[in-house]
């Protein structure tokens, strides 16, 4: 829920007394909306068309405290449910979900400035994840063996209590998705922090689960930026804490959070090497790959950024800037976050063609027509990158692809191996073998075969290696059971006949 900024003026300190009529967002707790004693607040941009559409409360730790009491009151009440029950909660949840998918696809696309169509499939992806989880009685069965006469041992999954979930920008949706449905129906409850510049989702995903039956604290949102997240992280009753978003950031947080004695996993950024080798099919390498570094403005974790070319793949990088240039800002291609990030993505272009790179397809100072304040960057291929310049060894989160040329394959995975990401990695190629061997010897948690996006989707997890993820477990899928559960382990002897000793 959103109130005009004429509500904060109430406010005790009486700091937010701004009568510029835009929207506050609220925090969500106990089933109600809030209103954040914050006296900070961060503005929330259409990046599409650059303008202020709400501000956002960065909620001090007092409220991340009022929250976690909530939350933990709710705990024993909806951990003593059956799972069973707790799943159909998440079944009420997805049918809600899609009948109201254009409304929430329309949010993402409004404070998020991607697509209509990658909104959608943002949205796909979330309620897969749901699925699954509807489905995790199944998987989180436990476990019984005799073992020994008379002696059975029985291993049950429990859940943790409350539970933190830190969320970036990229996929306001979706990332959120990632945790909610795993954690709750696994018997936690949890705070939802999300991304300062994209707060609206997590609000209609609030009220979803309400109208969804998911009883009251067991989901809360408390909105803020660096000093919320620190309040979760030092928090002594909030048992684990799962963020998404930069690896600068990932490393600090998941560093307090164990200071802290949690349990933690903290997925960061990325720098995904593509190999393209002579024998690759053309059309479906070219798409595939411009596919990758485009979509979501470039703005995915697993988007391709660095391109490694081995020997004579001219003809395919020719393709490839024809596929490029049929991506168009405002058509086909969304803003990225803000005036700051195409600042950002436009300074690495233009270094490294200072550099000696040869820009191929330029995206630099894209003007949509009656959009003209939006945040857009066309598509950028860039040639002759050295593996030692800037825009081949960071992230970019543009849609910009870098493409470094080599000999042989074992030098392109030299290169590969050398980022200390490891988020993905993909091979173009129509020989299994050489498939095979870059799958095998890429350092990262995610390979592609021919597939430039590869998302290991549910039941599968995800997550990758290295510098892209901090802490044991991955954040979907079956690993997340592990993760978001602790094991008990009850030995029991019911036969007094027995003179069997269990240990014997
Ligand atoms: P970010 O690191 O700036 O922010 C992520 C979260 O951390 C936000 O909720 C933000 O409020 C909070 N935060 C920011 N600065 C903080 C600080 N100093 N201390 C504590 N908390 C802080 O990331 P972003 O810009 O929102 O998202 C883009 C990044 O996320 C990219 O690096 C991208 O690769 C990464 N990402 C990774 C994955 C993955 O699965 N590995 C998925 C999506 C996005």
């Amino acid at each position: 829920m959103i109130e005009t900024s004429a509500d904060v003026t109430k406010s005790p300190n009486g700091k937010n007394a701004a009568h510029d009529g835009i929207k506050v967002v609220q925090n969500y707790v106990n089933g109600k909306f809030t209103k954040s004693r914050a006296d900070k607040f961060f503005p929330v941009m259409n990046p599409c068309i650059g303008k202020q559409i709400a501000k956002v409360p960065l909620s001090p730790a007092i409220e991340v405290d009022e929250a976690v009491r909530i939350a933990r009151s709710a705990f024993a009440p909806w951990s003593a449910l059956p799972i069973k029950e707790r799943a159909q909660v998440f079944y009420r949840y997805k049918a809600l979900v899609e009948k109201n998918f254009q409304e929430l696809a329309d949010l993402i696309q409004e404070e998020n400035g991607k697509t209509g169509p990658e909104a959608s499939a943002e949205l796909d992806r979330a309620i897969e994840v749901i699925e699954f989880a509807a489905s995790m009685p199944q998987l989180a069965a436990g476990e019984i063996l005799e073992v020994s006469r008379g002696v059975e041992c029985r291993v049950e999954h429990y859940p943790l209590g409350v539970v933190a979930s830190i969320t970036p920008f990229n996929f306001p949706n979706m990332v959120p998705t990632w945790t909610i449905p795993n954690a709750l129906v696994l018997g936690n409850t949890m705070i939802l922090k999300p991304s300062q510049f994209t707060p609206l989702s997590a609000i209609r995903i609030a009220e979803l689960l309400k109208e969804a039956g998911l009883p009251d604290g067991v989901f809360n949102v408390v909105n803020g930026a660096q000093e919320t997240v620190e309040a979760l992280c030092d928090h002594p009753n909030i048992e684990a804490l799962t963020f998404v978003g930069s690896t600068r950031v990932a490393k600090v947080v998941y560093a307090r959070a164990t200071a802290h004695l949690k349990r933690a996993l903290c997925l960061g950024g990325a720098k995904n090497h593509l190999i393209l080798l002579p024998d690759a099919h053309e059309s479906m390498a070219a798409s595939n790959i411009i596919a990758s570094m485009s979509g979501c403005a470039g703005q995915r974790c697993m988007a391709a950024s660095a391109m490694v070319a081995v020997g004579s793949v001219d003809h395919i990088i020719k393709l490839m800037c024809e596929e490029a240039k049929k991506i168009v800002p405002g058509k086909n291609l969304g803003a990225v976050i803000s005036a700051d990030a195409r600042k950002r993505i436009e300074g690495y272009i233009t270094e490294a063609e200072q550099q000696g790179a040869r820009v191929l397809v330029d995206g630099r100072n894209a003007v949509v027509k009656e959009k003209e304040n939006g945040y857009y960057v066309g598509p950028t291929i860039i040639d002759n990158v050295r593996p030692e310049m800037k825009i081949a060894q960071e992230e970019v989160f543009g849609p910009v692809l870098s493409i470094v040329r080599v000999k042989s394959l074992d030098e392109a995975i030299a290169i590969e191996n050398a980022s200390p990401y490891g988020n993905a990695a993909s091979v173009f190629t129509q020989s299994g073998g050489l498939a095979r061997y870059v799958a095998e010897r890429a350092s990262a948690g995610m390979i592609g075969v021919n597939i430039g996006v590869p998302v290991p989707r549910d039941p599968f997890s995800f997550g990758g290696w290295n510098e892209s993820k901090f802490g044991a477990c991955d954040i979907t899928g079956k690993s997340s059971v592990e993760f978001f559960t602790r094991l008990k382990k009850t030995t029991t002897k019911w036969n007094p006949d027995s003179k069997v000793n269990w240990m014997s």
